[in-house]
């Protein structure tokens, strides 16, 4: 079975070729960052024309480096949300047209069912399992029982982890995304420089929160500043990424024994830090459950996920008709509801 991934959400153009779900014969990807940099952030209007300019070129060298054709393809698989729709569109318009033209089974992939399927590509995943979900929009711990069932357990209820590192990273005049940058900062400060604060929320919550932490960090600076102090750049960052990575871990731990599912993914960009992988196999293996995270490369959006989280669709024959859309809130849960043929 080898399957065509298509990922256009954000701001990153990507193409891959996976066989049977999890052999990645090839994986591309077009980075937008040095255009959305100057802006602070990604640009809508940028982002969708860039897509259209780039999605081509980026599918064609995914087939030529997979050393595959159109014809070789038992499937094209494509993000449909969430995310930006001009951008997301792009993506569908492709995927369904190559559909058509081919007469090959389409399958809509939501984007975060893509990131906790990322641990399926290093073979880290059989359900049941808790995946915690950390990305540039979304935190949230999340069950799933079985191959495209998932349930809620908590969420963020302000800024994203992702979000969280890339704000404070700005008010720090680093560059964007600051997640990469602050982890790299957090390496060579004192972690317990700052004592900022950890929203537990109450002590059986799951949810998160980060806006307060975030504020913190920034009256920090600002304090400092105007009495014209300097801060330790390291130590700031240090102090912060302890502050996120604590609630994170241990949410995930209260995760593990509400439920007593013992077998953990972590999914999206904040999967890749230093600090959360190093702390969370730690306390993994003194609490007693497996975890288990993405390779680097795919921590962060690509489509080879996209790909293998359309493998088990492929395999019970769920698959989407030509007027599939992008929907730019598309939810976890209203993914897996979603009737297909
Ligand atoms: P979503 O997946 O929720 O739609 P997204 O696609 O923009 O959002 P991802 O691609 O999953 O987000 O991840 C990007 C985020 O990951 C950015 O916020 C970035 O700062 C963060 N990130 C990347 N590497 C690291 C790291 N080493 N430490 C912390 N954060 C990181
Ligand atoms: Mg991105
Ligand atoms: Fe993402």
């Amino acid at each position: 079975v080898v399957i065509l991934g298509i990922e256009t959400s954000c701001d990153e153009t990507a193409a891959a070729v996976i066989r049977d779900g999890n052999e990645i014969l090839s994986n591309v990807i077009a980075s937008q960052i040095e255009i959305h940099k100057r802006f602070g952030g990604v640009v809508p209007e940028v982002a969708s024309r860039k897509h259209v300019e780039s999605i081509n070129g980026v599918v064609a060298e995914a087939m030529e480096r997979a050393g595959v054709t159109f014809d070789d393809l038992s499937a094209v698989a494509v993000t449909y949300g969430p995310g930006l729709v001009g951008a997301l569109l792009t993506g569908v318009s492709f995927a369904k047209a190559l559909s058509f033209a081919k007469g090959i089974p389409l399958i809509g992939v939501q984007h975060i069912a893509g990131h906790i399927y990322a641990n399926f590509l290093s073979g880290g995943m059989e359900p049941p399992l808790l995946a915690l979900v950390v990305s540039g929009g979304h935190t949230e711990v999340v069950h799933m029982p079985s191959h495209g069932e998932f349930a809620f357990l908590g969420r963020t209820r302000d800024d994203a982890a992702g979000e969280a590192y890339d704000k404070v990273a700005r008010s720090m005049g680093l560059d964007y995304p600051g997640g990469p940058v602050i982890d790299r900062l957090a390496q060579e400060g004192n972690p317990e420089a700052y004592p900022f604060p950890r929203a537990w929320i109450d002590e059986e919550s799951i949810d998160f929160s980060f806006s307060g932490l975030k504020s913190a960090v920034i009256n920090t600076l600002h304090n400092a500043e105007q009495r014209g102090e300097t801060v330790s750049k390291q130590d700031v960052a240090a102090s912060f990424q302890a502050a996120v990575v604590e609630v994170l871990v241990e949410k995930t731990v209260r995760a593990v024994r509400k439920t007593g599912v013992k077998n953990v993914v972590v999914a999206g960009g904040v999967a890749a830090n230093k600090g959360l992988r190093k702390r969370l196999t730690e306390r993994a293996e003194e609490v007693g459950f497996s975890v288990h995270f993405p390779s680097l490369d795919l921590c962060t959006d690509n489509a080879a996920m996209i790909a293998a989280a359309a493998f088990p669709l492929y395999e019970q024959g769920k698959f989407h008709d030509l007027d599939l859309n992008a929907i730019a809130s598309l939810s976890l849960t209203k993914w897996a509801a979603t009737p297909t043929i």
